[in-house]
């Protein structure tokens, strides 16, 4: 019997636009102009292309302008770091990202360096982890801000709880659990050489997977009324050839065990663009 409910971050991602759309419109004529947003792409990786494409949409849904480049593949690394350099000069940008992965030649962590803290709208750079890891505010890495922000939105108890992290990339797994820690949940992050892992989602209240494997994470793993987050996105093609998206988890059977459950599509995705509009809008709201 299919019991669990969803964490539905299509609903909470169109609900969290509004609210920033209107917050620009009160403060433009304050501040005098709107808030703005660059996402650099260099190279023509598809997913890449329709991430950037979602972003730029999304922006202009809100009322945040966009400053985007997108470079040819072979553009240099110091053509990058001067653009970058251009925009944390730039008084109409309130937020600068670099869309990854990159091309080989590239050194993805000199760029994030680069970017001025305050403009930093995915919340990678080392000085807006390390507040994070100090529980000071910053700017959050987006991904898991927005599981942060659904699971407030249905009102899960974390503190005390039993949290289970799969998955210890910079980008989602390591934030994650510091930002449930700082939650004051009780937190296991598990990884690749991890042993055992069934035992250990076994015992989790909220368990976010966040790895790229799909069904990695099947029903006799969750506990029975456990909080499931899939970040996962894998895309799979079937016998007659059709692609389509999935997380990281067996959802049809998950759906039986869990109490809450996020979709792929419709779960996380949609809270990480949302997230990344309310770091730049918040970045822009400092110049009140
Ligand atoms: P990553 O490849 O950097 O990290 C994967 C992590 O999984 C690693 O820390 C690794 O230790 C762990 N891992 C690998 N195999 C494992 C196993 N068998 N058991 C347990 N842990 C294992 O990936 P990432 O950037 O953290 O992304 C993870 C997934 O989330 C990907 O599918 C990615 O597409 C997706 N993602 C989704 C969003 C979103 O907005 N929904 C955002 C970012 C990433």
């Amino acid at each position: 019997m299919e019991i669990a409910k969803r964490l539905d971050g299509k609903a909470l991602a169109t609900k969290i636009q509004q609210e920033l759309a209107e917050k620009i419109a009160t403060s433009q004529a304050k501040i005098g102009r709107p808030p703005g947003l660059a996402v650099l792409m260099v190279g023509d990786n598809p997913a890449s292309a329709t991430y950037v494409r979602n972003k730029e949409k999304a922006c202009t849904k809100v009322g945040i302008a966009s400053y985007g480049r997108h470079f040819p593949s072979q553009t240099s690394q110091a053509e990058i770091e001067a653009e970058i350099e251009k925009l944390n000069q730039n008084d109409r940008v309130d937020g600068i990202l670099v869309q990854l992965p990159l091309p080989e030649h590239l050194d993805a962590i000199a760029l994030l360096h680069k970017i001025a803290p305050d403009k930093d709208a995915d919340g990678l750079h080392p000085v807006n982890l390390g507040k994070l890891v100090r529980e000071e505010p910053g700017l959050r890495s987006c991904t898991p801000a927005g599981v942060m922000r659904l699971l407030e939105e249905y009102k899960i108890p974390l503190i005390g709880k039993q949290a289970v992290v799969i998955g210890r990339s910079i980008l989602v797994g390591k934030p994650m659990a510091l930002m449930l820690l700082e939650a004051n949940a009780t937190v296991i992050i598990a990884h690749s050489s991890t042993q055992d892992l069934k035992t250990i989602t076994q015992n989790a209240d909220i368990l976010v997977v966040a790895v790229g494997i799909p069904n990695l994470i099947t029903a006799e793993m969750v506990k029975p009324g456990a909080v499931v987050v899939d970040v996962g996105i894998n895309r799979v093609t079937n016998n007659s050839g059709k692609s389509r998206l999935v997380g990281d988890i067996d959802f049809a059977a998950i759906t039986n065990v869990a109490e809450y459950v996020t979709p792929v599509p419709g779960g996380v995705g949609p809270m990480t663009v949302a997230m990344l509009l309310q770091n730049t809008v918040s970045s822009y709201l400092r110049n009140l």
